[in-house]
């Protein structure tokens, strides 16, 4: 059992990191991965984050760089920005931001000065931190307007994000978010931007990969700022991107660097290009239908099973569960789960009575067991598990949750994970 491609350099000279590496390996191998930001990436990507590129500092873009020595790294950041253009059908890519949370603040750089207005989904409805929530810096260096879901429909609520934009007429509206398992819908956002004289900035760091294989709406030609993770469905390497229209992209690259960042990291970007290679094959589409169908089908059985899904059920990769009713907070049932080799996360439910260190629900993600090769089929048994291990740890029952981790080893084993040879 080792981790693919081999520590054989990283095992002889520092035997405890690689341990540590050996045992992560193995703790995903072993586990089903429902974190909703997570996937298994290709051990072609893997090989890619692992090489000599690292080496190399090369602040600027192609062509205009502060260091000498660019003749590869140039065409290895051009191939990332073509791949990405391709693949999203953008006019502009800037694939150096070093995480999805620098990508935002770097919108925030080129298009907001400190304490004007801007506008995003509140973090209990599901929207992310960097979309001005209170213990931001987004939060607390701007003037910070959050909408949010109705209650009745867990969906968001298109009148207050209207009304709000008119009444605050913020300079950015931010669309998309963390814990949202509905289709957003861009061009509603879109109309409320132009209304307001506001630009659309979508942040589609969770669904970008179901944006890539067609299994989720795209937002270009609704926002002319497009940002995103690199390492969530998408299934590249930790980084990202922000996509544009002509327009802002010397505004938006101006911001990147030298606004926020100083040298790219060349040995991600490459990684990033081998993943956009990935997303442009028809594989890759069938996996992104996969994941939506693996979601459908579990949020299917867990309805089944007595659980409230908020909104109903799914569109996308993401479910999240109110476990009210199943008479445990999240953040247990998220332990008891964790113990039973089902790895998720707790989570606030939109409205949630409870402290966001104790919340109602626990989130669902569907990527990184697509990755994996799990199919609609094994949903019924996924959810027999986690109802099973629910109800367990609702009784303080111990066993029920060693039993269940030894099936779920079980199962997995048919199965390999990229990155390890079991
Ligand atoms: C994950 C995420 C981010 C932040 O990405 P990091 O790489 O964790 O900084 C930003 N926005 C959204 C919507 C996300 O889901």
């Amino acid at each position: 059992m080792s981790h693919q491609p081999a520590l054989t350099a990283l095992a002889a000279a520092d035997p405890e990191v690689a341990g540590l590496v050996e045992a992560e390996a193995q703790r995903q191998h072993d586990k089903i991965r429902l974190i909703a930001s997570e996937n298994y990436v290709s051990q072609a990507v893997l090989e890619a984050t692992g090489t000599v590129l690292t080496n190399k500092y090369s602040e600027g873009y192609a062509g205009r760089r502060y260091y000498e020595g660019q003749q590869v790294i140039d065409q290895v950041e051009n191939l990332a920005i073509e791949r990405a253009k391709a693949v999203f059908g953008v006019d502009h890519a800037n694939v150096q931001p070093y995480s999805g949370s620098p990508a935002n603040l770097a919108v925030y750089l080129a298009l907001a000065k400190p304490g004007e207005t801007i506008m995003g989904m509140a973090l209990p409805d599901g929207g992310h931190l960097t979309h001005g929530w209170t213990v931001s810096a987004t939060g607390k260096w701007f003037d910070a307007v959050r909408y949010g879901v109705r209650k009745e429909t867990g969906r968001v609520d298109f009148d207050q994000v209207r009304d709000l934009a008119r009444r605050h007429r913020p300079k950015l509206i931010f669309a998309g978010g963390t814990a949202i398992p509905r289709t957003i819908d861009f061009p509603a956002f879109a109309e409320i931007a132009s209304e307001v004289d506001a630009v659309l900035v979508a942040d589609i760091a969770h669904i970008a990969g179901l944006v890539a294989g067609g299994a989720h709406p795209s937002p270009v030609g609704h926002a002319p700022i497009i940002t995103t993770t690199t390492h969530k469905t998408l299934r590249g390497p930790r980084g990202a991107m922000i996509m544009t229209d002509a327009g802002h992209a010397k505004d938006i690259d101006k911001a990147v660097f030298p606004g926020l960042q100083g040298g790219p990291h060349n040995h991600t970007t490459a990684a990033i290009a081998v993943a956009l290679g990935e997303a442009a094959t028809p594989d890759f589409r069938d996996y992104a239908a996969t994941v939506v169908a693996n979601a459908k089908a579990l949020a299917d059985a867990l309805l089944e099973r007595g659980f409230d899904l908020v909104s109903g059920g799914t569109d996308n990769h993401l479910l999240l569960a109110d476990l009210t009713s199943k008479e445990i907070g999240g953040k247990p049932a998220a332990q008891a789960l964790d113990r039973a080799g089902i790895e998720l996360n707790y989570n606030t439910v939109p409205f949630d009575p409870r402290k966001p260190f104790d919340p109602s629900g626990i989130r669902i993600g569907t990527a990184a067991l697509t990755t994996r090769g799990l199919r609609p089929e094994h949903q019924p048994q996924i959810a027999a598990w986690i109802d099973r291990v629910v109800g367990a740890a609702a009784r303080g029952d111990e066993s029920v949750i060693e039993r269940v981790a030894a099936e779920v080893r079980e199962l997995l084993a048919g199965f390999p994970m990229p990155g390890y040879t079991a």
